[in-house]
């Protein structure tokens, strides 16, 4: 993500443009993990994923996620 020298984060259609200024509710989402049932389908297991912070810019739609290490921090690691 672009910061100016202030350090604001603004998205890569309009850096150091105040209109594509990216937002973080420094809120937690997840990428939940899904499979593959044999029929094709798929199934969603919400108990089990990727822990992530959201960068949004509300003038394009442009978006970034980042893992969050700060709830998972030995993720990949537990065997
Ligand atoms: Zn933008």
């Amino acid at each position: 993500m672009p910061k100016n020298a202030q350090g604001q984060i603004f998205c890569l259609n309009g850096i150091n443009n105040p209109q594509h200024q990216m937002l973080n509710s420094n809120d937690s989402y997840a990428l939940t993990k899904v499979m593959k049932n044999q029929d094709g389908t798929f199934f969603f297991m919400p108990d089990k994923g990727i822990p992530v912070k959201a960068y949004v810019c509300k003038e394009c739609g442009y978006t970034e996620i980042y893992y969050n290490l700060e709830l998972s921090p030995n993720f990949g690691n537990e065997g």
